[in-house]
């Protein structure tokens, strides 16, 4: 088992390595290198001593010879082959969906997912190379994991006589939930926020395990979120934002006349992104509705982070909301522009009122939330 670095055969990958290595996508490239060399390195080594064990028994040599010459292919050196794993499989499911909804304009991006830590993700074209590249902090798809099994310990769920889980969307029991905190769930919130946004490393979140009634809902929040980072950048690439012949816009309707050009587009990006996230989700048979609530739960979070953010630098206004930027608008205009974009979907439009009330019970959790990690934080 040998890992081959992709960088080595292909020039587009090798532009890609130079883009990195030169510090463009962050300034950290050496730690990087470092990190992936050694991570790697025990990865190969568990896959073999696991592999050994697990076919010492029925498998002749000649077959453990041919698994243990095999080649594990990463784009960079820089890369670790669990981050890239992860990425790969949500591009792959990406890519199908815009194939089934024939959204795919025939390009094929290179990508890779570096641990930046800044919450960063792109679509751009680099010097040398005619592809485009989908670049992600690794740390962002840690971050929707963490977020998917914290966020969810603050939803009340009962579980039936027939052991079927059920969760409960009654505000009244969702605020007795959130301010008792008996399963700590303002804490594994507030302090993976504070990881995420202050230390750069949601990695080290204190370890804890979720019941297992809650699993299934993790899993679905979960990729929602990190099937929406990658599908918001596919979405750049559908709609011709590399590639200005291509151009055209999806949901002109649904925006106002005065956006700049660059907002327009981040809102075509997170439209048809949202688009791919929830057939990627269909395809894998989950509920259409909880699908769009765990697609949206991304840009919820990034509220969260946004007013996280402010808070600990004190810029303490009223609510701590974020202010737009000249590249991107706020997280709360595109949280409310997918939602109402995505409700005049055919197919969709018919679970307009579900997506509201699911919707509006996210939002009402995000809020009280928000209340009880402010108290908790003015209160050290
Ligand atoms: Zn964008």
């Amino acid at each position: 088992m040998k890992i081959e670095y992709l960088s080595e055969s292909n020039p587009d990958y090798k532009c890609l390595e130079e883009y990195i290595s030169n510090g463009s996508f962050g300034s950290a490239a050496e730690q990087w290198l470092i990190d992936a060399q050694t991570e790697n390195k025990l990865g190969i080594e568990n896959l073999k001593s696991q592999s050994a064990e697990l076919f010492s028994q029925e498998e002749t040599g000649s077959e453990i010879e041919h698994l243990f010459s095999s080649k594990i292919a990463v784009p960079t050196k820089y890369d670790s082959l669990l981050q890239y794993s992860i990425v790969s499989a949500l591009m792959n499911k990406i890519k199908s969906s815009a194939e089934i909804l024939a959204l795919n304009n025939q390009q094929v991006p290179c990508f890779t997912s570096l641990p930046t830590g800044e919450g960063n993700a792109s679509a751009l074209k680099l010097p040398g190379s005619s592809k485009v590249f989908l670049l992600f902090d690794s740390h962002l798809f840690t971050f929707c994991h963490l977020f998917s099994k914290a966020f969810s310990l603050c939803l009340p769920i009962s579980v039936n006589e027939d052991d079927n889980v059920k969760y409960s969307v009654e505000l009244a029991k969702l605020k007795s939930h959130i301010e008792n905190n008996n399963n700590q769930c303002v804490d594994r919130v507030q302090d993976l926020l504070h990881c995420f946004c202050v230390n750069k490393r949601p990695v080290e979140t204190k370890a804890y395990q979720a019941p297992e009634d809650y699993l299934p809902l993790i899993n679905v929040l979960k990729d929602g979120m990190q099937l929406m980072i990658v599908g918001h950048e596919f979405g750049h690439l559908c709609s011709g934002h590399l590639d200005k012949e291509l151009q055209f816009a999806v949901i002109n309707s649904a925006i106002e006349d005065d956006l700049s050009d660059q907002h327009t587009k981040e809102y075509e990006a997170d439209f048809l992104g949202a688009l791919l996230a929830l057939q990627a989700l269909n395809s894998d048979g989950r509920d259409v509705v909880l699908s769009y609530t765990a697609v949206e739960l991304f840009y919820s979070a990034m509220i969260l982070c946004a007013r996280y953010s402010r808070y600990t630098l004190g810029k303490k206004n009223k609510h701590f909301e974020e202010a737009e930027s000249a590249a991107h608008p706020t997280f709360i205009n595109r949280k409310h522009l997918i939602r109402h974009a995505i409700k005049n979907v055919e197919g969709i439009e018919k679970y307009r009122d579900a997506i509201d009330i699911l919707g509006e019970f996210s939002d009402q959790c995000v809020d009280m939330l928000w209340m009880e990690i402010i108290k908790k934080c003015s209160s050290k």
